[in-house]
């Protein structure tokens, strides 16, 4: 009888609290557990307003409605209030406020340690997955330093040399196009990297547990948007994590980019916003199953910026937001963080993007 009563009020609980929750509640995440993995999930130009209008057209879930902890971080640059992709990835990277357009170096331009990196150096597995060139600034910062965001072959160069796991992006002719007439992908794969450019699709042909590390190009330049077909995203979030964990036992560091948000923004193209919102939120959702599962996961969920100035007007109905720039650039709001896992209390509050860094190697027991 007893057993009966607890098994109805277990039922109701979770019918009242959770009716669509596909991934166990987060009253499981084990909070002063130290993660294996980091999964760091940005959103390029997603703030509370893009993220507004996708969760009121979504006919689905919303994943970022579960998770247990949410802060707002500072998104000034060292040279700007109004940051751009580079200085932002930069801050979340290294820890280091920075000039707009620096990738991986600090005001003076040298170079500065990624978080990336040091996960690489300490016998992790990286990744990097973006929407946009692999070469683009946000993935970049992580794994390149340049002093200018514009020196995509610079960037690729770097890329390259980095020892990085994995990386799928667009941006294929900054490696096999070059003014310098080398051809990387094939210096690559002499360096034991599997590359592999089918565009959009077939990622799943890809065996996982290769050996191999992977440069898998998804475009020769910009990958197409959401509303044109792009597709991969979804598929490459479940790829990444598995081919990651087979990697290495010691655990691994993944950043994964929704990169085209921004660019919706910069278009003030509202369907375009939320069709790549939408997009990142079976992403979200799926890391969020892997991570509910595997237990040993952080997942942070942020953005580097606001792009637009994006207002939903009074008229904004359910199902059919009212969207409205003010801008074609960045703005300088507060952006959200959303964590779960183990340490995601740690990304409770007010704090500026920085602490990202610091955040993430507090919570892998480095600082
Ligand atoms: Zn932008």
């Amino acid at each position: 009888m007893r057993s009966l009563l607890f098994l109805w009020i277990l039922m109701t609980f979770s019918a009242c609290k959770a009716p669509y929750l596909p991934i166990p509640s987060y009253y499981k995440v084990n909070f002063s557990k130290q993660p294996k993995n980091i999964i760091l999930l940005i959103g390029d130009g997603m703030s509370i307003a893009q993220i507004s209008a996708a969760l009121y057209s979504s006919k689905k879930p919303f994943h970022l409605e579960q998770f247990p902890v949410i802060g707002l971080h500072k998104t000034h640059s060292s040279s700007d209030l109004v940051t751009d992709s580079a200085a932002a990835a930069t801050a979340f990277a290294a820890g280091k406020k920075t000039y707009n357009n620096a990738i991986g170096v600090d005001i003076d331009s040298l170079p500065l340690y990624t978080i990336l990196e040091e996960a690489r150096d300490r016998n992790l597995a990286t990744g990097l997955v973006t929407t946009v060139p692999i070469t683009h600034a946000t993935p970049a910062a992580f794994a390149a330093h340049q002093h200018n965001r514009v020196l995509s072959e610079e960037i690729a160069l770097d890329l390259s040399n980095s020892g990085v796991d994995l990386m799928i992006g667009g941006g294929q002719k900054y490696f096999e196009r070059r003014n310098d007439d080398r051809n990387l992908l094939q210096e690559m794969q002499a360096k034991g990297y599997r590359t592999e450019s089918y565009f959009y699709k077939n990622l799943d042909k890809i065996p996982i547990g290769t050996e191999d590390k992977l440069l898998y190009l998804t475009a020769d330049d910009s990958p197409i948007g959401v509303e044109q077909g792009r597709d991969y995203l979804p598929f490459a979030s479940l790829f990444a994590t598995h081919f990651l964990e087979r990697r290495s036992d010691e655990g691994f560091f993944l950043m994964l980019e929704s990169g085209q948000i921004d660019w919706g923004g910069h278009a003030n193209d509202g369907k375009r916003v939320v069709s790549e919102v939408l997009d990142f939120n079976k992403v979200i959702g799926n890391v969020l199953r892997y991570a509910a599962t595997n237990k040993e996961t952080l997942v942070i969920v942020t953005a580097d910026h606001e792009t637009g100035g994006l207002a939903l007007n009074p008229k904004t109905k359910m199902g059919k937001p009212q969207m409205v720039f003010n801008s074609n650039g960045h703005t300088a709001q507060l952006t959200p963080v959303f964590a779960y896992g183990p340490q995601s209390q740690l990304f409770n509050g007010i704090y500026d993007n920085t602490m990202i860094y610091h955040k993430m190697r507090e919570a892998f027991g480095w600082e």
